[in-house]
């Protein structure tokens, strides 16, 4: 590592010897910027642009107590990290899963950071959320808990300042509550405060799908490089959340298949892909229960293999893990390595440890593709529901479609462009951490040493 880049990193890590995600990141994207901060050691150096990248803009953390239905006390964490504002307010979703710690706040806040930068909108980068799990709670309780979470939230963020949307265990549902209470709260119609809300209210058609569709327009760059199309291919996807679900839906529609699918309690086959009806039924079993994908293989009569991840089956064309954080490990990529698949596409948040990451990406038959730049469709109609509240107007779900397809095409490109720049070839990875670092750091510069 650059001298210069060493020196932040050691400093990061002195700083927060246990935040283990918030190195795992740092460290993969430094590896990245390596190329480009050697160039440019001494005006990057000049500026503090790394350690003030490393270090979030502040961080707010609060109690939230609330009554389950039987009256008893309950007490969570609530967090948001507004990591960086250089380029627009801070921008990130709110996780609510029972696994939430500050860590998980600054990995997913510094990711966001390059991810909204790639989008080319003006949004800087923030994450928040809680060890508050919806699952298995009633309505009432998640109301009460939403509304708890935002007496508590609302005065640090604002459609010009911190504007949070959803994640893991932060749905339409969700949102509808946290809005709610910011609007009783403020008693302002401030409709940019939240994205990813219904339709009605202010919510911007495509968002739910977003993330997913984002997804499969980037998936058709790589393979249009690759002089292949999507139709006929067949894939393999952990989640079938919003994300998941976004893309077996989009695929479908262009031709391709989600032949297997993973869930909490093990993995479905179905090598006639999920189509048609299934998608409607997927979005029941999902409501009814969470951890379980099981229903899906009673209903269709088709395999479920209970316990174990559908990483490394053989009979597929592209991975795409969509679930959570380090998915995949070195075990497990090996599996995918030994499988013979040609296209490993991130999705989720950081599905790959650094380890797996580098033997996957040092595997010749495989082509690599991040979750920053994959999944950053989801974010970046976000903006677009920003921009029709400022707007007090709606477009349709073709234009807000086509302003997506626009974006993950210039967020290809521009990755393409940036790591063919550096001198490193053809090599999503790097290009997408680099030309996310890019507009960032100019605009750091640009505003001196705030
Ligand atoms: N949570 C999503 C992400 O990881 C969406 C964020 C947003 O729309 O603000 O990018």
């Amino acid at each position: 590592m650059h001298q210069y880049m060493q020196r932040v990193y050691d400093e990061v890590k002195a700083r927060n010897p246990h935040e283990k995600l918030f190195l795992q990141t740092v460290e993969e994207v430094f590896e990245s910027l390596e190329p480009i901060v050697e160039k440019n050691a001494e005006l990057y150096e000049k500026y503090g642009v790394l350690e003030r990248m490393c270090e979030p803009d502040r961080m707010i953390q609060f109690r939230v107590t609330w009554a389950d239905d039987n009256g008893m006390p309950h007490v969570n964490r609530g967090f948001r990290v507004q990591f960086n504002s250089a380029i627009g307010p801070y921008k990130g979703g709110l996780r609510f899963a029972s696994d939430v710690t500050l860590d998980t706040m600054k990995f997913l806040g510094f990711e966001q950071t390059f991810k909204n930068s790639l989008t080319s909108l003006p949004l800087g980068g923030g994450k928040g959320g809680s060890d508050f799990s919806p699952i298995g709670k009633s309505d009432a309780e998640v109301m009460r808990f939403c509304q708890a979470f935002m007496t508590e939230l609302w005065r640090h963020i604002g459609p010009d300042v911190d504007v949070p949307a959803g994640d893991i265990g932060v749905g339409g549902r969700e949102i509808g509550y946290l809005y709610g209470q910011y609007k009783r709260i403020k008693a302002v119609w401030e409709n940019g405060v939240l994205t990813g809300k219904g339709f009605s209210y202010g919510g911007s058609l495509i968002r739910p799908e977003a993330t997913g569709y984002g997804a499969v327009y980037y998936l058709v760059e790589v393979l249009k490089h690759f002089g292949e199309t999507i139709e006929g291919k067949r894939i393999a996807v952990s989640g079938y959340g919003n994300v998941g679900w976004g893309i077996m839906k989009k695929a479908a529609q262009l031709g391709a298949k989600v032949t297997y699918f993973a869930g909490p309690d093990g993995y479905i086959h179905d090598p006639d892909g999920v189509t048609g009806d299934k998608l409607d039924f997927i979005l029941e079993m999902r409501a009814k229960d969470p951890m379980h994908c099981k229903p899906y293989a009673d209903k269709y009569g088709v395999e479920f293999v209970p316990g174990t991840k559908c990483w490394g089956v053989k009979d597929v064309d592209i991975i795409m893990p969509a679930a959570t954080q380090n998915d995949v490990n070195e075990e497990w990529a090996q599996k995918i390595i030994d499988s013979g698949v040609k296209y490993y596409i991130e999705v989720a948040n950081m599905p790959t440890t650094n380890e797996a990451l580098a033997m996957l990406r040092k595997c010749e038959h495989i082509t690599v593709a991040p979750s920053k730049a994959v999944n950053a469709g989801g974010v970046a109609t976000s903006g677009f529901e920003m921009s029709q509240n400022s707007m007090r107007y709606n477009w349709t779900a073709e234009e807000v479609d086509e302003k997506l397809q626009v974006t993950m095409k210039n967020i290809y490109a521009a990755s393409v462009e940036a790591a063919e720049k550096a001198g490193l070839g053809y090599d999503l990875v790097a290009g997408g951490n680099i030309a996310g670092f890019l507009r960032v750091a100019d605009a750091m510069i640009a505003q001196g040493l705030v």
